[in-house]
């Protein structure tokens, strides 16, 4: 296994994307002894709020406090992302180097186009990274993640999670991270997907992570989405109340 080898993998388009919408989730499997990555697949540039310097330092602290193991940073274009041949080659080299058994997508849907095209990029990278013939010796061998899961927070879309992470004893850590990049969200009313309610920012995300939680019957969950069914061994050992 490599320096740069990881277990769970989150990539995203922005720095601070990941903490926003699976940060608990890292940060619990970090404490779960997993190894943990993050790829940005942009610098932030085109943010209102603070530099790509600035945002490059915040998005190291953040790390540190979720416990991840190695954030990379694809160096592509803020605003101006797109699932080319060029960025998915660059892609694949990051998963060929990160070799994740499972990695966390943005959903599908979104309200910056970053976003969409972040969980398309990614989805097909992720395939094309174990294709043998594919620009071979790219980044490594060829490496196919076994899973991928989609982060679903904040989306209104009529897709129920098809799982949610209890976070409750990780919320505050996650909210650690949030906190790090103060250059952006000090005083902010929204950030990602998150749509203004006059609310501070933070007190937002506690809202929202608290209904999450409370569809699994806890304090705080991050919700995830996967096209595909999820098996279960022992009915008897289901969680989470029916009536
Ligand atoms: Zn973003």
């Amino acid at each position: 296994m490599s320096n740069a080898s990881v277990e769970l993998l989150a990539i995203a388009a922005h720095r601070d994307d990941v903490e926003l919408t699976c940060g608990g989730t890292l940060a619990k499997a970090a404490q779960a002894g997993h190894r943990v990555g993050i790829i940005d697949l942009t610098q932030g540039e085109m943010g209102t709020r603070g530099d790509a310097s600035t945002r490059a330092a915040e998005a190291e602290r953040a790390a540190k406090t979720l416990g991840v193991a190695i954030r990379l940073n694809a160096e592509m274009r803020d605003a101006h992302l797109a699932n080319d041949d060029p960025s998915r080659g660059i892609l694949v080299e990051l998963i060929r180097r990160t070799r994740p058994r499972v990695v966390i997508l943005p959903f599908p849907v979104g309200r910056h186009p970053d976003h969409r095209i972040a969980s398309e990029l990614g989805r097909d990278a992720c395939y094309l990274a174990g294709l043998a013939k594919y620009e071979p010796g790219r980044g490594g061998e060829a490496h196919r993640p076994y899973k991928l899961l989609y982060a679903l927070a904040y989306r209104e879309d009529p897709v129920k999670p098809t799982f949610v992470v209890d976070i409750s004893d990780v919320f505050e850590t996650k909210m650690q991270a949030i906190r790090c990049y103060a250059s952006q969200f000090d005083g902010a009313k929204a950030a990602g997907e998150i749509h203004p309610t006059g609310q501070d920012l933070y007190e937002l995300i506690r809202v929202q992570s608290a209904h999450y939680g409370s569809l699994i019957r806890r304090r705080y969950g991050e919700p995830f989405y996967t096209p595909e069914t999820q098996e279960v061994d022992d009915v008897l050992k289901l969680g989470v109340q029916s009536i």
